[in-house]
C-alpha cells in the first residue's frame, strides 16, 4: 500500500541533525515524535540519529547488556547470553506493542526486531563454538542495540504520520584506514551525508553506530560514540546546528540536583565543554566537539522533557577562520546578529564540577634512578594497564596522581606493586575532585587564591591542587564526603552575583 504523510522533509532548507540518547528514547518516544521532530520538520530539513535504548538507567540499557552477552558467550557452556538475547527482543516487541497503532507497521517492525535477533543469537552461538569474540566481533554485537532502536523509532514516527526511514551505517565504510585520524574522519562524513541524501525527502532515522572503523569502535572512539556519528553527519551535510536531546535543560553553572542556585548558561566555548567532560559532568562525547567546531557548526544541548527550551550553545567565541588562522573574539554584537547571545565581559568563572569516586597515588621515588627515569617508569606503568590519569602534580622526586576509582577496579594492587619498583606508594581512597572552569579565567589575576580561601573557610581540606597550561582550569582534590559543602561554597562566592568574588584592581592594571 503506498502510504502518504502529513509530515516529510521540506527540500532546500538547511539540515539539522538531532540526536537523541538512549534514555530520550527510551522513556520520551511520544514526546519526541510529536513535540520535537513534528515541529522541527516544518522549518528544517531533519536528520534524526539515536542510540541504543536504555531504560531505567545506562547500567541496564540496552548496550551494556549486549557486551554482557559477548562476554558470557565466551564463557564454555554459559547459557546466559541466550537469555540476555531473549530479554531483549521481548523488550524490544513489547515497546512495538505499545507504541504502534497501525497493524501494517507494527507486524513490519515486529518481522525486523525478530530478525536481527536472531542473527544476533547465530552470531553469539557461533563466537561460543569457536570460543572468539574478536574487537570487530563485539563491535558487530552491540550495533544491534542501535539498529533495534532505530527501526522503533522510524515507525513510532511513521506511525505519528511522519515519513521517516531507517537507515543503518552498519557497511558504509568501504576502504581501509589504518587509523582514526582526520582523514578517516572526512571520508566518514561524507559517506554518512551520502546515505542520508538517498532518502529523498523522507526523514532519515540513523544509527549511531557507524561500523567498522580502525582498531575497533569500542576502544579506539568508546561508549558514547552516537554522538560522533551526529557530529560527523552534521559536518557531511554542512548542518546548520548539532542538537544534541537530553533529559536535563542544558548545560549549568554546577549539577542542579546538588546546588539549588545552579544557573542555566546559554552559551559555553568547547574548551570549557571539554573540561566539564573530562571532570565529571556527562556533556557529550570528546572526539564531537572537535570535529563540529573545525566546521563552525553550533552544538546545542536541549530538553526531550522540555522541548521549548532555549538550551545550551556550545559554540567557539573565537572563531577560526577557514585558512587555519585564528581570528579575534567575536563581538557580542556580531554574535547577537547571528542569534547567539555571549556576555564576553562576563566576570565569572563559567561552572563548578565534582567528579566522585577518586584515589590518589602518591609515589616517592627511591632515588635510584635520574628525574626523568623516574617519571618514565611511571608513565609506562600507567601505559601498561591503560590507567587514565585526571591530574598530576610533581616535584622532582614526587608524583601525586589523582584517577577514577572505576578505571582501576581489579588492577590497583597489580599497579601498586609495578609501581613500587621507583620508590614508595601510598594510596588515599574515597576522594572528588574539583574543577572550576572559565575561559574568562585567564584574565581573573586571584581566582586560584579565592578559590582555595573559600574553600578552606568552609573547612574543606584540600588534598592536591592542579591548574592547567591553558587557565580554563583550576582543579583540587578535596575528601569525598565534603563535595556537596565545597560545590555549593564555590558556587555560592565564585559563580554567583550575590557571591563576594571581587578580585583585586591589579588585573585592570595587567590590561
Ligand atoms: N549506545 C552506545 C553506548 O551506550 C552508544 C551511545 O550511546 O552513544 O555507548
Ligand atoms: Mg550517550
Amino acid at each position: 500500500m503506498v502510504r502518504t504523510f502529513t509530515y516529510s522533509n521540506p527540500s532546500g532548507l538547511p539540515w539539522v541533525v538531532q540526536k537523541f540518547g538512549g534514555t530520550s528514547v527510551g522513556k520520551f518516544l511520544d514526546k519526541i515524535a510529536n513535540e520535537v521532530i513534528k515541529e522541527y520538520v516544518k522549518q528544517n530539513r531533519l536528520v534524526v540519529v539515536c542510540s541504543a535504548r536504555s531504560g531505567k538507567d545506562k547500567q541496564t540499557g540496552t548496550t551494556n547488556r549486549l557486551i554482557r552477552a559477548a562476554n558470557d558467550a565466551l564463557k564454555p557452556g554459559s547459557k546466559e547470553y541466550l537469555d540476555i538475547v531473549a530479554a531483549l527482543l521481548e523488550d524490544h516487541l513489547a515497546v512495538a506493542v505499545e507504541m504502534i497503532h497501525d497493524d501494517e507497521i507494527r507486524q513490519e517492525l515486529e518481522d525486523d526486531i525478530r530478525s536481527d535477533c536472531d542473527k544476533l543469537k547465530s552470531f553469539l552461538e557461533a563466537a561460543q563454538i569457536i570460543n572468539e569474540i574478536s574487537p570487530r566481533s563485539k563491535d558487530i554485537i552491540i550495533g544491534v542495540g542501535e539498529k533495534l532502536s532505530c527501526r522503533i523509532v522510524a515507525a513510532v514516527l511513521q506511525d505519528r504520520d511522519v515519513d521517516a526511514q531507517f537507515v543503518s551505517l552498519e557497511n558504509i565504510i568501504d576502504r581501509d584506514f589504518e587509523k582514526l585520524d582526520q582523514e578517516f574522519y572526512d571520508y566518514l562524513a561524507k559517506k554518512m551525508a551520502h546515505a542520508v541524501e538517498q532518502c529523498g525527502n523522507k526523514v532519515p532515522v540513523v544509527t549511531g553506530f557507524f561500523g567498522i572503523v580502525p582498531g575497533s569502535l569500542l576502544t579506539s572512539v568508546g561508549r558514547g560514540y552516537t554522538d560522533l556519528c551526529a557530529a560527523l553527519t552534521a559536518v557531511g551535510l554542512t548542518a546548520e546546528e548539532l542538537q544534541i536531546w537530553k533529559e536535563v535543560d542544558g548545560i549549568f553553572t554546577a549539577d542542579p540536583r546538588k546546588v539549588k542556585s545552579a544557573r542555566l548558561l546559554p552559551i559555553i566555548t568547547p574548551e570549557e565543554a571539554s573540561e566539564l567532560t573530562y571532570y565529571g559532568s556527562e556533556v557529550i562525547h570528546p572526539f564531537t566537539m572537535e570535529q563540529v567546531i573545525r566546521s563552525h557548526i553550533p552544538i546545542r544541548i536541549k530538553n526531550v522533557e522540555n522541548p521549548r527550551g532555549q538550551g545550551t550553545i556550545i559554540f567557539p567565541t573565537d572563531i577560526v577562520s577557514k585558512d587555519g588562522t585564528a581570528t579575534p573574539p567575536h563581538s557580542p554584537k556580531v554574535l547577537a546578529e547571528n542569534g547567539y547571545s555571549l556576555d564576553l565581559s562576563r566576570k565569572y568563572p563559567t561552572a563548578v564540577t565534582i567528579k566522585d569516586h577518586v584515589i590518589v597515588l602518591n609515589v616517592h621515588s627511591n632515588r635510584k634512578s635520574v628525574s626523568h627515569g623516574f617519571f618514565a617508569k611511571i608513565f609506562s606503568t600507567l601505559d601498561r594497564y591503560g590507567v587514565v590519569v585526571d591530574l598530576i602534580s610533581t616535584s622532582e622526586v614526587h608524583v601525586s596522581m589523582a584517577l577514577g576509582e572505576d578505571n582501576l577496579d581489579k588492577d590497583l594492587d597489580h599497579v601498586i606493586a609495578d609501581l613500587r619498583v621507583v620508590g614508595r606508594v601510598d594510596v588515599i581512597k574515597d576522594l572528588a575532585i574539583l574543577s572550576l572552569v572559565g575561559k574568562q579565567m585567564k584574565n581573573m589575576v586571584g581566582i586560584a587564591g579565592m578559590m582555595f580561601s573559600t574553600l578552606a573557610s568552609a573547612g574543606v581540606n584540600i588534598e592536591m591542587i592542579s591548574q592547567g597550561s591553558s587557565e580554563i582550569n583550576i582543579s583540587c582534590v578535596i575528601d569525598e564526603r565534603s563535595s556537596i559543602t565545597a560545590m555549593n561554597v564555590i558556587h555560592d562566592q565564585l559563580l554567583s552575583k550575590r557571591g563576594k568574588l571581587v578580585l583585586p584592581s591589579v588585573k585592570l592594571a595587567l590590561e
